[in-house]
């Protein structure tokens, strides 16, 4: 009965392209810290547009549940089928070609399964930066990222995902193609319809494509790791620095002393203060300019106890 209501699918993607059964389907309908667990009519990895469009259309005939899935590292369950085994998952892992760098327009076309930390390495083998990181970027993908709209550790100086984002292709949920792979900075025209699926989890379609911003690589960069005695205290430092050093700014994160002793207890690492502070603040710095005077800026903008290390030219 199954394998009849299957064959479609075999049509559009190939057999080898359909999964079924638990051994097969295991490390898609799990989620990353093993907390969300359930089972899908099959899991199907289509390779093109085209043939997440016909997935679609024969998943709206059938009336068939559909949940999309990137690299699974989502951490809240919406990646994983939790109908009771009557959904499929449709894995965008296949879609993962790059389809435009233009250098001149700063911008790079990629598919949605493709793995952030790819995008990255283009972007700094080109001499540019795609500022997007976070600690799953070795296995998210560009869809579930915009899904998501993730923002990742310079979302104070470059936004989130919905910021890094010229123009996308969405499969809808009748398998209607939406092509708005623009590359215009300067598009003024009707609705930005973009934002309707950006944030969205894949309830309005399947983010097939997107058009990304990329920026000037940065050429000095400076870290600082500082002890604070609370949470008032970074506001007040945030304050400072972003005064002093404006869109220089890049990631300004607090840190419990809880959180700082797990990280030692389980990763291994050694605190970079010698002595214990309630609270932590790692800052980052950057710019294009090799010149930029980052640390007459720095020294002024709070008394110890605080460390400051400049990182080595990138
Ligand atoms: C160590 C770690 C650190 C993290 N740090 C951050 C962080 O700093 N900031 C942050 O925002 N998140 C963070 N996350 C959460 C997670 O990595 C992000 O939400 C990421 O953007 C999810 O991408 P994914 O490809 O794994 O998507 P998935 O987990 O596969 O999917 C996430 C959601 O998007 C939908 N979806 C996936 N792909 C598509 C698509 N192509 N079209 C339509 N819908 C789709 C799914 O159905 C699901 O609802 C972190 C996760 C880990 C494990």
């Amino acid at each position: 009965m199954t394998e009849d209501r299957l064959s479609p699918l075999r049509t559009i993607v190939g057999s080898a392209n359909v999964l079924v059964g638990p051994d097969d389907t295991a490390g898609y309908t799990e989620d990353w810290r093993k907390r969300f667990n359930g089972a899908a009519l099959a899991v199907v990895r289509p390779g093109t547009t085209a043939e997440v469009a016909d997935v679609m259309r024969w998943a709206d005939e059938t009336r068939t549940p559909v949940v999309p899935q990137g690299g699974n590292t989502g951490l809240n369950g919406g990646s994983v089928p939790l109908g009771g085994g009557e959904e499929i998952v449709v894995s965008l892992s296949r879609l993962n070609r790059v389809r435009d760098l233009d250098l001149a327009a700063n911008t790079v076309t990629v598919e949605a399964g493709c793995v952030l930390a790819t995008v990255q390495r283009l972007a700094a083998d080109n001499d540019r930066l795609f500022p997007m990181g976070l600690g799953s970027d070795g296995s998210c993908q560009i869809g579930g990222n915009l899904s998501t709209n993730a923002g990742g550790t310079e979302v104070l100086r470059f936004g989130p995902m919905r910021d890094l984002v010229l123009g996308l292709e969405v499969v809808l949920p009748d398998g209607a193609v939406m092509n708005g792979l623009h590359k215009l900075r300067k598009n003024n025209t009707g609705y930005d319809l973009k934002h309707m699926f950006i944030g969205a989890e894949g309830t309005l379609g399947i983010i097939t494509a997107a058009v990304l911003k990329l920026f000037p690589r940065p050429r000095v960069i400076a870290t600082a790791f500082c002890g604070i005695a609370d949470p008032a205290d970074a506001l007040r430092l945030f304050a400072r620095v972003n005064d002093l050093c404006g869109h220089r700014l890049g990631a300004f994160e607090i840190i419990s002393e809880g959180q700082m002793a797990l990280v030692q207890r389980h990763a291994d690492l050694v605190s970079p203060l010698a002595s214990r502070h309630p609270w932590y603040l790692l800052v980052e710095l950057s710019d294009p300019d090799p010149e930029t005077p980052y640390m007459t800026s720095w020294s002024v903008c709070w008394p110890p106890p605080w460390t400051m290390a400049p990182s080595p030219t990138r």
